[in-house]
């Protein structure tokens, strides 16, 4: 179909040269987080200037191409089974943004298309090519035919359903047009895109971003508005598929950078792909998927992500999962990844070098994923197998949903996990039970962070001061003091009339200085007077956007609100040094932050923080402890910093200059308006977006003293750290210590390491000494009691009671004595311990008493009933124990009788 071969770099080189010899701007590939609030990972090439398209910013260029990496993870199931899905590929694009429209766009893709390949084309047959159009779209349909020359039959009409593109939100849409190429009658019927997508392979969608959208309901449903003043052009082409008809494979999983992975994963399972047979299909769609997981994964974990339960954790702990279980159902089951991983690094390294230098730390997550989930396997399919025994053995075929709340709730069994194993033992899962289970459980966490806030559910009650007062005007940023007038009064979420004097309430002022807990900075203090009395603030909270409320307890007087008529004037006051310390303590959380990733590297990024005056944490994704010294490093970085006295500024802007600027946001937060709020610290040293309470200079912070690194969940670790005084006086205190351990131990504080370790030393010493001298007068007493020993029925009998001696004393002097009452009398030894309110027995017999037919075991477990234990042995030796040290000499008097009567 084509003259040689191109390997996929090859491709994209020569899509991007075509392009930028057009007159494109060559943008590089954005990463797959690029923020998006509807998207969990980008999935088309448009998704980075999608500002433009919406009109929200002015494009920097009239044309751009490239290459961007995608992910969909709604085409995770078709993986392996089509041969054109994968769930990472790579979009080649060109855009236009009000320059050229259909007719240059549809010109540029054919000449790449069909150009000969020795002048840069890709050298398709243009006999092979059809099309696809709205069939509204009689622009489109003449442009084909008078530019590319197409006949009409290989220009297919398709409806709205295929062929029009629009967000999914009121905004630009427009028909699309696509190019596939007839890989020939052997894969399929006659009949063109419209019979069979498998042999007519859909290669590349163009779309002409044409009207307005003044609602969407869906793909086929919505309401054109009018025609867009300017109009653009959004196109793309599938790497990864043009590559497999360029290579002449059969599908995506067998072109360059995908094969040899199944290469390697043929090598570790011993079986082969493209073996042929039904089984054979099995396996080869699980060598695809391995292929295609492996890949993804990496790209992913290149960018930032880590495997987690949620959101695009949860997608990349899926991926891994998958292509490890699939490894396994191979037959191979060992550790996978190390095998196969770095075969895909090799293959996409050279398109993103970033995969290379940050290579320890892609397989540190990956590898150990893979371990957590071995372990998961190893507990959760026992239970499973358990599970789907029981449903077959009762005739049934569905496994109940909680059996799969269970698997997922005790050993950590993903419901797909489940799923798929029911599916391959012939079983169904009642997944809406499950999901029930789930949502019940969510509900109840809910519920308990709400109560534990001591927040109210209900919102409604706030929504009303909302709507009948307007939002709090809120000058936290400019004062500490203000007058301010009561707009509502609440007790219990009721509203109320007044607080007498000790109660607790919630004050709604018009305006406030108060800084309501948020962005991880907590509540200001302060007091709110009135003529007459005064209110503690215990917090502040903003239930609702717009709303700051008050906790207060009146501390002197009584508060009368009277509403609409207006209660009397209020007198709003920070505590003026609890603001200096939440403002340190919150730069200080910014200048950690910063440190932690000049340290750590750029993936250390903050996933939870909290600050109050003195005291800051900060959690962040990454997967080993902190060694002493990158702690060590990251405090003397912070401090650093400090010391340069660094400005601190913020300014309002787009989130999208925001981004431009490297500010940080963390994923999943809001922010009020359009406009958000950048805090930098020494310039771009620290852009975060945040609205919290700062220091002018980074010095005003006092000092950063990290007090200690702990972990907080799989893959997540904790920072702490004091500021300000706080900081300080830690300090002094540990001053302190040491001035004390310096007179204690009589030398100079350089010395006490030293000094304590001798110490240390000496003590183990002398703690061995005391054994051996403890040890060598225990068995002393060995002499004594061999010599103690009373005739018992022609039985040389030692039964003695020893304080203080625990299990193993007993048993080495009871041994002893015996090794001295040798020869041919009978001779037993009864040893009774007592210690630590224990009791421990020994017997021991010699072999006179054994031939006598007395039995060690016998001794011991006539005595052991007194003792409230038990115990027993062989014959020439025995011990036990008990919890009852009150009955040791009926214990004995036991013995004694056994043995006479023996
Ligand atoms: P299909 O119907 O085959 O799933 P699509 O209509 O979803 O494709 P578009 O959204 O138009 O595809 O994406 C543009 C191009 O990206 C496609 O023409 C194709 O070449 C490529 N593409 C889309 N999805 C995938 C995928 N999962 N794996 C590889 N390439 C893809
Ligand atoms: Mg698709």
């Amino acid at each position: 179909m084509s003259d040689r071969y191109l390997s996929s770099a090859e491709i994209r080189n020569r899509f991007l040269a075509h392009f930028e010899g057009r007159g494109h701007t060559v943008v590089p590939s954005a990463s797959l987080l690029l923020d998006d609030p509807n998207l969990l990972f980008v999935n088309a090439g448009m998704v980075p200037f999608k500002p433009y398209f919406l009109g929200q910013e002015s494009p920097p260029f009239p044309r751009a191409t490239s290459v961007q990496k995608c992910v969909r993870t709604l085409d995770i199931e078709e993986v392996g089974k089509t041969t054109r899905h994968g769930t990472f590929f790579q979009m080649n694009g060109n855009f236009s943004f009000g320059d050229y429209f259909k007719e240059g766009a549809i010109q540029y893709a054919w000449e790449l298309v069909t150009g000969a390949q020795a002048d840069g084309g890709l050298g398709f047959d243009p006999d092979k090519i059809w099309v696809t159009v709205l069939p509204e779209d009689d622009e489109a349909r003449q442009l084909w035919k008078s530019v590319a020359g197409l006949p009409e039959e290989r220009i297919q009409p398709r409806g709205l359903k295929d062929n029009y593109w629009n967000m999914g939100v009121p905004g630009p849409g427009g028909p699309c047009s696509e190019i596939y190429v007839d890989r020939g009658p052997e894969y399929g019927p006659d009949g063109g895109p419209d019979a069979d997508e498998d042999r007519f392979l859909e290669i590349w969608n163009l779309v002409f971003m044409q009207e307005e959208l003044s609602a969407v309901r869906a793909k086929d449903d919505f309401d054109i508005a009018g025609p867009l003043p300017s109009k653009n052009i959004d196109t793309g082409m599938g790497l990864e598929r043009v590559a497999y008809l360029l290579q002449g494979k059969q599908n995506l999983y067998e072109i360059d950078s995908v094969f040899p992975v199944i290469e390697k994963a043929q090598e570790l399972s011993g079986k082969k792909y493209g073996a042929g047979s039904s089984e054979g299909h099995v396996d080869d769609v699980r060598f695809r998927v391995v292929a295609d997981h492996v890949r993804s994964s990496l790209m992913l974990i290149g960018d930032g992500v880590t495997p987690g339960n949620e959101g695009r954790g949860y997608v990349l702990r899926r991926l891994l999962r998958r292509a490890v279980r699939n490894m396994r159902l191979l037959g191979y089951q060992d550790p996978s990844l190390p095998e196969l991983l770095p075969v895909s690094r090799d293959r996409m390294g050279e398109s993103y070098p970033e995969l290379v230098s940050g290579w320890d730390r892609i397989a540190q997550v990956a590898y150990a994923e893979e371990e957590a989930f071995r372990k998961t396997l190893q507990a959760g399919t026992q239970i499973f197998d358990l599970a789907a025994s029981e449903v077959k053995k009762s005739g049934a075929s569905t496994i109940a949903g909680d059996k799969a709340f269970a698997l997922h709730d005790t050993y950590g069994f993903p419901i797909d996990l489940t799923l798929e194993m029911a599916a391959e033992a012939g079983l169904s899962v009642d997944e809406p039970g499950f999901r029930q289970l789930m949502g019940e459980q969510r509900e109840r966490a809910k519920a308990d962070a709400r109560a534990k806030k001591g927040q109210h559910a209900d919102t409604g009650v706030y929504r009303t001061i909302l709507d009948s007062n307007g939002p709090t005007e809120w000058l936290a940023y400019e004062t500490l003091e203000t007058e301010s007038r009561p707009l509502a009064l609440l007790r219990e979420g009721v509203a109320v009339p007044a607080l007498a004097n000790g109660e607790v309430g919630e004050l709604v002022l018009d305006r406030t200085p108060f800084y309501a807990e948020s962005g991880g900075q907590a509540a200001d203090a302060g007091v709110i007077e009135f003529e007459g009395g005064t209110l503690e603030v215990l917090d502040v909270q903003r239930p609702v956007r717009g709303l700051v409320v008050h906790q207060v307890r009146v501390v002197d007087g009584e508060l009368v609100s009277t509403g609409s008529t207006g209660g009397p004037t209020l007198h709003a006051r920070v505590d003026p040094e609890w603001r200096t310390g939440a403002r340190q303590a919150h730069s200080g959380t910014h200048v950690i932050h910063a440190a932690l990733r000049e340290v750590l590297g750029p993936t250390a990024l903050q996933s939870g923080s909290y600050n109050r005056p003195g005291y800051l944490r900060l959690d962040f994704g990454w997967l080993n402890a902190l060694s002493p010294d990158q702690v060590h490093e990251i405090e003397h970085v912070a401090n650093n910093a400090l010391r340069a006295d660094l400005p601190v500024g913020w300014d309002y802007m787009t989130l999208s200059q925001a981004k431009e600027w490297g500010a940080l946001a963390l994923f999943g937060e809001t922010y009020d308006d359009q406009k958000v709020r950048v805090v930098e610290i020494g310039g771009p040293w620290s852009r975060e977006l945040c609205g919290g309470t700062h220091v002018d200079h980074s010095s005003q912070i006092g000092t950063i003293v990290v007090t200690g690194e702990s972990s907080v969940g799989s893959g997540n670790r904790r920072i702490e750290a004091l500021t300000g005084v706080e900081g300080f006086s830690y300090l002094a205190r540990e001053r302190d210590v040491v001035n004390q351990l310096s007179t204690l131990l009589k030398t100079q504080p350089d010395d006490i390491v030293g000094r304590v370790g001798d110490l240390v030393e000496r003590l183990k010493q002398s703690e061995k000494e005391i054994e051996k001298v403890r040890l060598a007068q225990l068995l002393s007493g060995g002499a004594a009691l061999a010599e103690g020993a009373v005739d018992v029925n022609g039985v040389r009998l030692v039964a003695q009671r020893l304080d203080g001696a625990s299990g193993g004393d007993v048993r080495t002097l009871a041994t002893d004595v015996r090794a001295r009452l040798t020869g041919d009398t009978p001779a037993a030894v009864v040893l009774v311990g007592a210690a630590d309110g224990k009791a421990a027995i020994v017997a021991a017999l010699n072999d006179a008493a054994q031939a006598r037919g007395l039995a060690a075991g016998d001794l011991v477990r006539a005595a052991a009933p007194f003792l409230d234990g038990k115990g027993g042995g062989k014959a020439d030796l025995a011990q036990g124990g008990g919890t009852d040290v009150s009955r040791i000499d009926e214990a004995l008097a036991a013995v004694t009788a056994a043995v006479a009567s023996a």
